[in-house]
């Protein structure tokens, strides 16, 4: 039996399965503080005893190096109670067996990796664009990460200027996440992002905004295919417009695989987070 675990902002999903990934269980609860939120992990799986590996998908930023002192924590969020949390380290305490770490963005990306909309790819991006942007990528099957991992969403681009919103990240103000997450489309309008119309301006400057990163994404990378998940492509027609920004800004500079077939959204849905914390699971094993 493996376990995974999808730590969330705002909520997490625990889920066991069987040893082909069938999921069994699964139960989500709101974030609160660490250790109420441990507490509540720990009923879920102390209730399987033939439990082999965990696979934890976290928010962040965490560190995921192994020669740091902090691999393991959950870093500089700004979830206060949770800053230099030791997340994998009261896990590894309360549970001898293997244990996976990554963030949150890249078990989502495992999942489609593995199982999902690139399954034939041998590598892709998995971007959320929610309450926060985070992306993660994989290449052969490994994570890209090197002295920490990717932060696609803080990334700088360049402001519409039908745009004239200062941002909302504490750190970059405009940056990415400063511009097209969730809470800066709140921001400007005084209500949720999914409150508004279908055809609000808005969301051809948000799809210009998420546009230009895939095309850093692209340049940097190209990868096979790049994934578009969280609350914001829940917006009809995101898809869409994203993709005429896209080939509008790439200009046909570098070839890339069929559009359609190149940027797309989860077909795990929202499973694709938890299946990526079991074939984590796996692979610590
Ligand atoms: P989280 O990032 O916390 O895991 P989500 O991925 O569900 O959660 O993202 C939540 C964000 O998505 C909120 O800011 C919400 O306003 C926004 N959102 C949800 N539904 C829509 C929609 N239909 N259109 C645009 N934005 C949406
Ligand atoms: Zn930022």
């Amino acid at each position: 039996m493996l376990g995974a675990i999808e730590a969330g902002g705002t909520k997490f999903v625990c889920a066991v399965s069987d040893d082909d990934l069938n999921i069994i269980e699964k139960v989500s609860f709101s974030t609160t503080d660490p250790e109420d939120t441990l507490q509540r992990i720990f009923d879920f799986f102390d209730g399987y005893e033939d439990l082999k590996s965990i696979g934890i998908g976290s928010f962040g930023p965490i560190d995921v190096n192994k020669n740091s002192i902090k691999y393991g924590y959950i870093t500089s969020t700004p979830k206060q109670k949770w800053i230099d949390f030791d997340f994998l380290g009261m896990m590894k305490k309360h549970y001898n067996i293997p244990i996976g770490w990554t963030t949150d963005v890249n078990a989502a990306c495992l999942g489609e990796y593995e199982l999902g909309s690139a399954k034939e790819n041998n590598s892709c991006i998995y971007l959320t664009i929610g309450t926060g942007i985070g992306g993660g990528a994989i290449v052969n099957g490994k994570f890209i990460e090197g002295f920490g991992h990717p932060e696609m969403g803080h990334i700088l681009i360049k402001p519409d200027p039908k745009d004239n919103f200062e941002g909302v990240c504490p750190y970059h103000g405009n940056c990415l996440e400063g511009l097209a997450a969730g809470p800066s489309i709140e921001k400007r309008y005084g209500t949720k992002a999914q409150n508004l119309s279908s055809d609000h301006k808005i969301w051809g400057i948000v799809a210009y905004y998420l546009a230009q990163a895939l095309v850093n994404y692209t340049l940097v990378l190209r990868p096979e295919k790049i994934i578009l998940g969280g609350g914001v492509m829940n917006q009809p027609h995101m898809l869409d417009l994203v993709k005429e920004e896209f080939e509008r800004l790439l200009s046909n500079y570098v070839e890339i695989p069929n559009i359609g077939a190149y940027i797309v959204t989860p077909s795990l849905e929202n499973d694709a987070g938890v299946t990526g914390g079991l074939i984590l699971a796996q692979q610590s094993l």
